[in-house]
């Protein structure tokens, strides 16, 4: 389903996750969330956001980008973690597209390009060469047929160095992982930073933007991309997160707790590396974090 505002429009488009191996607590066969990808375009250009994770998924996206008949300018990466950009290389090279993120995601995506072999070369294969080619653009500014887009630095919320995509003529932000709708939320950075703070901050921010619509790094295809409803479910998540941490005392009570409130929520195997990190954090608090979120994803 596609938004129009004047001469701009957007649509999503959601990949499935690649395959894994493994099983979950509770016996489901362990599978990463839903990624949402987003162009935005007018009568002759658009703008990619988020491209995924595997070269399967690459084609995928490619080809749905493609159908679309637009020249492909730039893609736009909101934050380091590679299932938001480790299968840009592919589509950049494809579309001839520029690849734009803040400064900050730059330095995350050097980042997540070191932990690919002890973690995500371990857990998924089909990850294309990574090479980080992303330019930052002037003020974190870039238009699309005379469109401003802007990118809006929200600090830490499920990584560091987080942004998000503010489109004012499509009453429109591209949140990347500062929102979510429908899925789990990846939980271990509060291991890092101390609590949700931060992440209730970055909320914040996004929603000072005051958009209408919010397309989040991760959702469920069945919603819709109300700002208000996802802002709303995303806090609560959050402070549900807190009590629960109060309340349970084991990463395996948590996540059942979590299950139980959130029954249709997709992206459980997230929902449980988030909470062995949290837990694992709180148990072992002589161990390097690094360690427990590498041991947890593994
Ligand atoms: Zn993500």
């Amino acid at each position: 389903m596609a938004t129009t505002t004047g001469t701009l429009t957007y649509d999503v488009f959601i990949n499935d996750p690649p395959p894994q191996d493994g099983v979950l607590p509770n016996g489901e066969p362990k599978r990463f969330s839903p990624e949402a990808s987003t162009l935005i375009y007018g009568s002759e250009d658009a703008v990619l956001t988020d491209p995924p994770m595997t070269t399967a998924q690459a084609l995928a996206l490619g080809d749905w980008v493609a159908a679309k008949g637009r020249n492909l300018t730039d893609i736009f990466i909101t934050h380091g973690h590679g299932d938001h950009w480790f299968a840009a290389g592919p589509l950049a090279e494809r579309f001839g597209a520029r690849v734009v993120a803040s400064a900050g995601t730059i330095a995350q995506m050097h980042a997540n390009v070191a932990t690919r072999p002890l973690l995500w070369d371990k857990v998924y294969t089909g990850i294309p060469p990574t090479p980080v080619t992303a330019t930052t653009v002037p003020d974190n500014r870039f238009t699309l047929e005379g469109h401003e887009l802007v990118i809006v630095e929200v600090g830490a919320s499920d990584s560091d160095d987080t942004t998000v995509l503010h489109v004012p003529d499509l009453d429109l932000v591209v949140a990347g992982d500062v929102i979510y709708n429908g899925v789990h939320m990846y939980l271990a950075q509060a291991a890092i930073v101390g609590g949700f703070g931060p992440w209730r901050e970055a909320i914040d921010k996004v929603e000072a933007l005051e958009p209408r619509h919010i397309v989040c790094g991760h959702q469920n295809k069945q919603l819709d991309d109300d700002a208000e409803r996802t802002i709303a479910e995303t806090r609560r998540y959050l402070d549900d997160a807190d009590e629960l941490l109060r309340t349970q005392t084991s990463a395996l009570e948590f996540f059942n707790a979590k299950i139980e409130r959130y029954p249709d929520h997709l992206g459980r195997t997230i929902l449980w590396i988030g909470a062995s990190v949290l837990y694992g954090a709180r148990q072992h608090p002589d161990q390097d974090i690094g360690r427990i979120i590498l041991g947890s994803w593994l």
